[in-house]
């Protein structure tokens, strides 16, 4: 069956029965004998759909778990409250003092902050790597467990080449995670590629609509044990609101992100004809860095796009004039969004230093003559006398 179809049948109930699961609130679940009790706990080490108690997640979570785990080609999918807890709880369980961790340089700065401000006090030895590294020879050391991606880049969407660099690491004894909130399960698929774990935040793209965070660490092979283990023992789930509010959002996602998609892309090339600007970051772009490999190992491009304007452009009055497009954290809703952004900042492999201002844009839902039109008149305004 299309995975389009899939979407429309994750957590169906039985009939006579609504269209969607319920919303399932629990902390306690009682039982009528000490043996149904007994047999629950027991079933739920194996079986993650076990409704046992509240900590462990209810039925809402494990119908959203369940659809992720079909999306991403895992065998088991855990769920958090947020996307970095999620990243938080998809390295830890790989981890102990004295241990190696690889990281790419162009990773979320929020997951390098986890990594140098936690990890790294905990005793675990981090090192960053540049993107299109395929061979690990110059950083893997004999403590090295897992090496984590991100692709395309956070902010600036260079494209690794995850199959080469998952050989590389796998031939090393290496796991390999990786950052999937870009492709969101739908537009990538790095279990697939052969990474072990694959972390989503879903606040972005499989919620949609701005109202409701969820965090996915999915994962296949040796990494599932440990996830497993840990996301128990750390009490990590996902309250049965969030989980339904992204279940809905599923139902939308492959068709809300062929239009985020399309919005995006022609907004960049719009932006790539405009004198006022420099440069346009991103990955459907011809001559993008790592362009070629997205259109072989991926189905589509997001609604994301950088923007870099010429020196002296003031580019954040740019966005303050626009009308359609807010100034706000996060992205993957429905609505248009500009923010000022600074790829570079934190990093260690970088290039020339830009000189003139980046603003990261966020392609809504809107049709697209609107949101030209929008930052046609924006940019009119700046070069009126
Ligand atoms: C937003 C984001 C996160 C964190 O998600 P939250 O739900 O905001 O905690 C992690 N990784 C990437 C790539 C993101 O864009």
């Amino acid at each position: 069956m299309k995975r389009e179809t899939r979407l429309m049948h994750y957590g169906r109930t039985a009939t006579p029965g609504p269209a969607n699961p319920p919303i399932v609130r629990a902390s306690t679940v009682l039982h009528d004998t000490v043996a149904s009790y007994k047999a629950t706990k027991k079933a739920r080490e194996t079986d993650d759909r076990v409704l046992s108690y509240g900590r462990r997640g209810t039925t809402t979570a494990h119908e959203l778990s369940a659809a992720l785990c079909d999306l991403e080609g895992a065998e088991a999918c855990f769920l958090f409250p947020t996307g970095v807890a999620a990243v938080a709880g998809g390295l830890t369980p790989y981890l102990s003092a004295g241990d190696h961790l690889l990281v790419v340089d162009t990773i979320f700065p929020a997951t390098r902050s986890f990594c140098d401000q936690v990890l790294a006090r905990n005793g675990i030895e981090i090192d960053y790597f540049p993107w299109d590294t395929t061979d690990l020879s110059a950083y893997a050391k004999p403590n090295t467990r897992l090496v984590l991606t991100e692709s395309p880049a956070s902010q600036s969407y260079e494209v690794m080449d995850l199959p080469a660099l998952c050989a590389d690491a796998h031939a090393r004894g290496l796991l390999v995670a990786t950052d999937n909130t870009y492709g969101s399960g739908w537009l990538y698929r790095p279990l697939e590629l052969g990474c072990d774990i694959s972390i989503i935040a879903g606040t972005k793209y499989i919620g949609g609509h701005a109202d409701a965070m969820m965090g996915a660490v999915a994962a296949k092979g040796a990494a599932v044990a440990p996830l497993r283990k840990h996301t128990a023992i750390t009490g990590q789930t996902l309250g049965p609101d969030d989980a339904y509010a992204c279940l809905r959002g599923l139902r939308t996602l492959g068709l809300r992100l062929e239009r985020h998609g399309e919005n995006g892309l022609k907004m960049a090339e719009w932006f790539g004809s405009r004198p006022e600007v420099t440069e346009v970051l991103h990955p459907g772009l011809p001559g993008h860095p790592g362009a070629e490999i997205w259109a072989r190992d991926a189905t589509g491009c997001n609604g994301l796009l950088t923007v870099g304007f010429a020196e002296g452009f003031d580019a954040e009055a740019f966005v303050d004039r626009l009308r359609l497009f807010s100034i706000g954290s996060s992205w993957g809703g429905f609505e248009s969004l500009a923010m000022p952004s600074s790829p570079d900042s934190g990093r260690l492999f970088t290039g020339a230093p830009r000189k003139g201002q980046m603003i990261r844009f966020h392609a809504g839902l809107e049709h697209i003559d609107d949101l030209i039109a929008d930052l046609e008149a924006s940019f009119a305004q700046a070069t009126a006398p």
